[in-house]
């Protein structure tokens, strides 16, 4: 079914309180940012918002503080960030209960277009319990919700889920929006072909992912650790390839699916091999490419080989929509970087629709320089995993259908 969401173009909020959702959950060492793509991701709502002349209210978890507050868990040097790239100030609102007495002054003292952020959502015990009294606390301070937080999506936390129990004026922001966009609306109601790439470690993490992908998709391709059980399933030898023995007859059952719907199911032809898995991981090591039912007893397979690197760039050559989870070998060698780059190579030159869905394969074609090649890259591994299955996310299902 098509997502239909209340967005930020859709919503008034000139003199109003809004409480934003972001994903704030920047990497930090010692107190100083690294890395601020989140920040930067999120500054087409907030300013949307300030020039509305909303009164902004941002709230964020960072980290994973696991007894209350905890200074190296603070958001404070996130408003320092926000407000250099805002151009603006940012009031920090810094209570331990997060929404305390400076938070409720701060608010109290906003005027249209200011923006306040309030301390770390998860230095409340009750935040990822989805408990009160933290919920209706947060939805006091302000009369509008926005949700704009997609890598926290899949999590049903005070801030993220609860909070929608006491606001009922509720909207996805900008990048909320993009995220149902693409990995939503994108796998629901493809342009055909529509073929899925699923790579990675383990056939276990993605047991749902491949029968839901199945089901949309036109090709579903295999790569990766996952596909030795496959083969493994076919009667294979697959030496010491990663496998899990317990899932042989769920892979068959997957081969079967494909069968019955008439659904093209595409495996490795042939392997990058070596005697050992690399130590340490990004060391010199020695390869071979042998034919998928070649591989001596005593190899290991660690990279799809250059048949099927082919193999694969064809079929997403004559794809609409393409989408991509998990890389196709062990990719943080270069060695056996190959095959995940010919992957990236080929959603890079195709003029389909191409979403890379977070994780390792997002990291991976970010590293490689391909970002700006993709129609989307999500910003959430876990959340666009459960997507990908078909799960409903809480984070989405609370905020208001058009
Ligand atoms: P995330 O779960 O973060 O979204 P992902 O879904 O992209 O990541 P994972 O399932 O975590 O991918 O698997 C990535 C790991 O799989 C990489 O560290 C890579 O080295 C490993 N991997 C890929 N192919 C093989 C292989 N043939 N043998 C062993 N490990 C492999």
């Amino acid at each position: 079914m098509k997502l239909n969401k209340v967005t930020v173009d859709d919503i008034n909020v000139k003199g109003k309180k809004v409480l934003v959702r972001v994903d704030f959950n920047v990497p930090l060492k010692d107190g100083v940012i690294t890395n601020d793509n989140r920040i930067t991701a999120a500054l087409p709502t907030i300013k949307k918002l300030i020039a509305d002349g909303g009164k902004v209210i941002l709230c964020s978890h960072l980290g994973k503080p696991k007894n209350g507050p905890e200074e190296k868990f603070s958001l404070a040097p996130v408003a320092v960030r926000l407000a250099e790239l805002l151009g603006q100030e940012v009031v920090f609102a810094n209570d331990d209960e997060v929404v305390g007495a400076n938070a409720k002054a701060a608010v109290e003292a906003m005027k249209d277009g200011d923006v306040v952020l309030l301390q770390n959502t998860r230095f409340r015990k009750e935040e990822t319990k989805n408990l009160e009294p933290f919920s209706s606390e947060l939805a006091s301070l302000a009369e509008v919700f926005v949700m704009d937080a997609f890598g926290s999506a899949h999590r049903a936390h005070c801030s993220t889920a609860g909070v929608t129990e006491h606001i009922k004026d509720t909207a996805v922001g900008y990048l909320m929006q993009k995220e149902i966009d693409y990995l939503g609306n994108a796998v629901e109601t493809p342009v055909r072909p529509f073929v899925a790439i699923l790579g990675g470690a383990k056939v276990a993490d993605k047991l749902n992912v491949i029968s839901n992908l199945l089901e949309k998709c036109d090709t579903l391709i295999i790569g990766g650790g996952m596909a030795y059980t496959f083969l493994k399933a076919q009667g294979m030898e697959v030496g010491k390839s990663l496998v899990d023995d317990t899932k042989i007859d769920y892979c068959k059952e997957m081969m079967e699916k494909a069968e019955k719907l008439g659904k093209k199911l595409l495996l490795p032809v042939d392997t990058t091999i070596a005697a050992n898995f690399p130590d340490p991981i990004d060391g010199p090591i020695d390869v071979t490419v042998v034919d998928a039912d070649k591989i001596p007893a005593d190899m290991e397979g660690l990279d799809i080989g250059t048949k099927t690197q082919e193999l694969f760039a064809e079929a997403v050559k004559s794809a609409k929509t393409v989408v991509w989870n998990g890389p196709m070998g062990v990719f943080e060698n270069p060695t056996l970087a190959k095959g995940t780059i010919s992957v990236a190579k080929a959603l890079a030159e195709t003029d389909a629709t191409t979403i890379i869905g977070g994780g390792d394969s997002a990291a991976a074609v970010i590293q490689l320089g391909f970002a700006d090649k993709m129609s989307h890259i999500s910003t959430g591994g876990g959340a666009s995993l459960e997507y990908l299955e078909g799960k409903v996310l809480p984070g989405i299902d609370v905020i208001a259908d058009k």
